[in-house]
């Protein structure tokens, strides 16, 4: 080892860790040799994470949006441990295990009813895609195997695998990058209502379009219902998803919805197609699903897809990852669903949905905003530019709270637990902070 990297049991190491860290380890979106700040947590509880030099920091992004009842939950840490003393992961193929056969009966309970199938993924990229691989195979099945194109709106955002990163925004998305490998599907403009009220057809003339003219190779429409998450934290009308469905029942064509970020009541629905009463062919969740805890996804579908899929050549579904249906994962995932479940998170999340709305709301008047939105527990300042990653985290730091921008976007996604006076800190420094840094 060189002397930039002792081992990691030295004293010299324990000294100079973060120091290895900057040098060797890759972060999220991040270069080796420009490497921004990332600050050393030595425990995290409630709404709160702790760093090494004893600073508290109200948390905002719930771990992009996953540590739902905030984090070291009593009841989240003992279904880890007593699923530890029973038996940590054993294959899935050939073995089942209580744990992934009660969180796959509650999924299908809390989801629409024509979902009634699941299959349990290790992260949302992988969820989605077997979401696709799940529609080219169904219609392999059905012998039309030219239907094997995807249609989606742009400024989404479905994960960072190949077949993934192929349906998010092709600019934001850098397809670039990747001409000539990534399969090429089809964009349609992203709808810009904000609700019903403002619901103009020509929100759909794209969509419409593309499958009035190309219905016969496209296999599924994916969409992230109401929510483009990190596509742009964009937010649109109902009424698109009712039309969306609509218009793939006159085509034959499969739903996709990706709820991986939108599920689990963080858009004030417990899901989002809920706003909507829509119902998809097939249902990406992930996320908050373990409560923050774990990695964990599901891929739901219909019997449309189930039976297409399996009584026909190869009469198989072709996928089956490694830790497949991690029994620490789902026992914490039912866990995490229950206490969902068992507390008042429609009143919770329309809590915070007013807080953000109040403590956001005197963004609206600065002059470097260009809008302000909040929708559950969601708020979002969208800049006029973009911002700089190399000070503002530090500017957020400094007021004791956790806040990770991207591109022009300030926005939170704070625990549910997190309370009425944390929420006044968070939103009362995302104001300063665009006031005074951006
Ligand atoms: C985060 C996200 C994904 C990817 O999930 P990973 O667990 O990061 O692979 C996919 N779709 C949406 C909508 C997401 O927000």
């Amino acid at each position: 080892m060189s002397i930039h990297c002792p081992g990691p049991a030295s004293a010299a190491f324990e000294q100079d860790w973060r120091r290895f860290d900057r040098e060797h380890l890759w972060h999220p979106y991040s270069s080796l040799t420009q490497p921004i700040t990332a600050y050393p947590v030595s425990g995290a509880s409630g709404s709160r994470i702790r760093l090494e030099d004893g600073r508290e920091l109200i948390d905002g992004m719930a771990s992009w949006w996953s540590a739902i009842h905030g984090y070291n939950h009593p009841a989240l840490n003992a279904a880890v441990r007593d699923q530890l003393d029973a038996v940590a992961h054993v294959m899935f193929g050939g073995l089942t295990h209580r744990p992934a056969a009660r969180l796959g009966a509650t999924l299908i309970d809390i989801t629409p009813e024509p979902l009634q199938y699941v299959f349990f993924a290790d992260s949302g990229s992988v969820s989605v895609e077997v979401a696709i691989k799940m529609a080219l195979q169904y219609w392999f099945a059905q012998g039309h195997s030219q239907r094997n194109k995807l249609l989606t709106i742009r400024a989404g955002y479905h994960g960072d695998t190949f077949g993934a990163m192929s349906v998010c925004d092709p600019v934001g998305g850098m397809h670039h990058l990747f001409t000539g490998v990534l399969p090429q599907h089809l964009f349609a403009r992203m709808p810009d209502c904000r609700n019903d009220e403002e619901w103009r057809e020509s929100q759909l003339a794209e969509l419409r379009q593309h499958l009035d003219h190309a219905s016969h190779e496209i296999a599924a429409v994916i969409l992230e219902p109401i929510v483009q998450g990190a596509g742009g934290m964009r937010f649109y009308c109902p009424e698109f998803l009712r039309r969306a469905r609509a218009l793939c029942d006159a085509h034959d064509v499969l739903l996709i919805f990706d709820e991986i970020a939108t599920g689990f009541g963080r858009t004030g629905e417990l899901f989002a197609m809920h706003h909507a009463d829509v119902v998809p062919d097939i249902l990406c969740l992930g996320k908050a699903l373990t409560g923050g805890y774990m990695t964990l996804a599901a891929t739901l579908c219909n019997a449309r897809v189930a039976e297409g899929i399996s009584e026909h050549d190869p009469g198989v579904f072709m996928h089956g990852p490694t830790f497949m249906a991690n029994p620490l994962a789902c026992s914490v995932a039912q866990a995490s669903l229950e206490l969902l479940l068992e507390s008042d998170w429609k009143t919770n999340i329309a809590r915070i949905e007013s807080a953000l709305e109040t403590g956001l709301s005197p963004c609206r008047e600065l002059e470097q905003v260009r809008d302000v939105r909040v929708l559950g527990a969601i708020g979002v300042v969208e800049l006029i530019h973009p911002v700089d990653m190399h000070t503002l985290p530090e500017a957020f730091v400094q007021r004791g709270v956790w806040v990770r921008p991207f591109r022009n976007l300030v926005y939170v996604m704070p625990p549910y637990i997190i309370s009425d006076d944390e929420l006044a800190t968070l939103t009362g420094a995302m104001c300063e902070v665009v006031r005074e840094c951006c």
